[in-house]
């Protein structure tokens, strides 16, 4: 027997079934009935029960820890020269039961290794570097002024080396670059008065995360140098390599050997350090004429949350955090007086100047102009027609003639007045959305300028979309801030044409001292 085709569905309507007699009804019935159950299934079918991928899971349905996330094969920072402990299990808070249930790659129930936490296991033997490290160069650090009595420093007769340590950083020559083994070395000396003043590595924020063993220290006494913790970082998220990627690169290309939790620490220093940064541009987003705005699911600990994102022409800021209301205050504040340009969502709606995505609407009317039903059908593509027709008027009419999309939005009006009350369900859900949000679906015509798609926005989210489906997310809120604040600051400087990279590496190099870091480039720094 044939499948019923969409063909086949249109023809019928309630006079063919009433026009049938008794037997042939039920024929048709059971023929119907077959088609349903099909569909049905198919409506159930997900990553469990089919070979569909994970990512096309309903993430609204999917059980929180189902899906688990970046695991760190060791996390110890044994190549650390801060670290004399070997045996830290691991820098991260363990998961919790319902997450640890299902951990690694698939692993469900009754095995016996699905229960292990990531990281490196109680009991492991500990690793560490296998030969010494060889100093290219030694840079001295004296103590300058006496901590007591303010005196200068300048007699070195006194002199003593007191404590050293390696760094190892990254030197970009004129083509390539290369790693270099520096030995910072510190100095004592004693003044006049009698007291001695050691010379000591800077130190910076300390960022704490309960329940975890040792925390993000940002100091000068590391391993890694901040253009290399930079290059480590943006091999992380700009070129989404996992941890034990990037350790692979660094062993082949650079035979630089740094264990995954050496890595793992630079690139949450590196985005920690870049936390003031994002706070003077969430401030500095607030005096845009046009922002756009966007969200899309993120996992942190195989935790649903949400990856917000609010760009204007300069500034782009990302957030991490639950989908209410309260987290869109973190990026646009009651100071913002602006346009927003977003898609439908409720928390948005409560600006007053407001810019509705015309994309998300073509795209219903598209499924609508495909739909079995006739009026839908037919309704569905005018409505498509006059939404295309609107954005193309109003490209080709450019600011002074505004007034030539009117008949179009007479029409599209029109429209969705004779489909608010259609039988056709998505119809009419699809025609009120639009009268209930008629000024903010219209709003770039009275006031040209105003784009009138969001698909800026929804282009700064591709990077971290395809990320996710890599990585499944972040674990911990640091790494989701260090994340999002990496994201930021990326997205800004290259709307800005700056280069990332060495403003992040000076952004580092402040932080460790303790200092405040450096201004982001500005769009007139970047021009002249
Ligand atoms: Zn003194």
């Amino acid at each position: 027997m044939t499948r019923l085709t969409k063909a086949d569905l249109a023809q019928m309507n309630r006079d063919y079934f009433q026009s049938l007699a008794l037997e042939r009804l039920v024929e048709v019935t059971v023929n119907l009935h077959e088609l349903a159950a099909e569909q049905c299934e198919r409506l159930e079918q997900n990553s469990h029960n089919s070979s569909r991928p994970p990512s096309s899971d309903n993430p609204y349905t999917k059980k929180p820890g189902k899906k688990v996330i970046l695991a760190p094969e060791s996390s110890a920072d044994t190549d650390n020269p801060t670290s004399q402990e070997l045996e830290v299990p691991s820098d991260e808070s363990p998961l919790p039961p319902t997450a640890q249930d299902n951990l690694v790659g698939g692993n469900e129930g009754t095995d016996p290794q699905a229960k292990r936490t990531a990281g490196k296991q109680p009991g492991a033997p500990g690793q560490w570097r296998s030969g010494l490290l060889v100093s290219e160069a030694t840079i001295p650090h004296f103590p300058e002024t006496c901590a007591a009595c303010n005196g200068d420093l300048t007699d070195d007769t006194d002199l003593k080396c007191y404590m050293g340590y390696h760094t190892l950083e990254m030197e970009k020559e004129s083509s390539g670059f290369r790693i270099k083994c520096n030995l910072h070395h510190y100095y004592e000396n004693s003044c006049p008065c009698g007291h001695q003043t050691q010379a000591c590595p800077g130190q910076g924020y300390v960022s704490t995360l309960e329940g975890r063993k040792r925390n993000l220290k940002i100091q000068e006494y590391t391993l890694v140098g901040p253009l290399l913790t930079t290059l480590i970082a943006s091999l992380s998220v700009r070129h989404r390599m996992s941890r034990p990627k990037i350790r692979e690169f660094l062993i082949d290309w650079a035979n630089t050997p740094l264990s995954t939790g050496t890595i793992d620490r630079c690139i949450r220093e590196a985005g920690i350090a870049c936390t003031p940064v994002v706070e003077e541009l969430v401030e500095q987003l607030q005096d845009a004429e046009i922002l756009h705005l966007d969200e899309t699911s993120w996992y942190e600990k195989g935790h649903l949350r949400f990856l917000w994102v609010a760009i204007s022409a300069t500034i782009a800021v990302f957030h991490i955090g639950s989908r209410r209301k309260e987290e869109l205050l973190a990026l646009v504040t009651t100071a913002f007086v602006g346009w927003l340009v977003s898609d439908g969502y409720i928390v948005y709606r409560s600006h007053e100047k407001r810019q509705r995505c015309l994309a998300h609407l073509i795209r219903k009317a598209i499924a609508l102009s495909g739909a079995v039903n006739q009026q839908a059908q037919s309704m569905g593509d005018w409505l498509l027609r006059e939404l295309r027709r609107l954005i193309q008027t109003m490209a080709q009419a450019g600011e002074e003639r505004s007034t030539d999309a009117y008949p179009t939005l007479a029409r599209l009006k029109r429209a969705c007045l004779l489909a608010k009350d259609a039988e056709h369900t998505k119809l009419k859900a699809l025609a009120r959305e639009i009268l209930n949000d008629w000024e903010a679906v219209i709003a770039f015509v009275k006031h040209p300028g105003l784009p009138p798609t969001n698909n800026e926005a929804e282009r700064a989210l591709r990077h971290a979309v395809i990320s996710r489906r890599i990585s499944h997310g972040t674990r911990t809120t640091e790494g989701s801030l260090a994340y999002s604040n990496l994201l930021s600051v990326i997205e800004t400087c290259r709307l800005r044409n700056a280069d990332p990279w060495q403003y992040i590496a000076s952004v580092v190099k402040q932080a460790r001292k303790g200092l405040s870091v450096p201004p982001i480039p500005s769009v007139e720094q970047v021009a002249s």
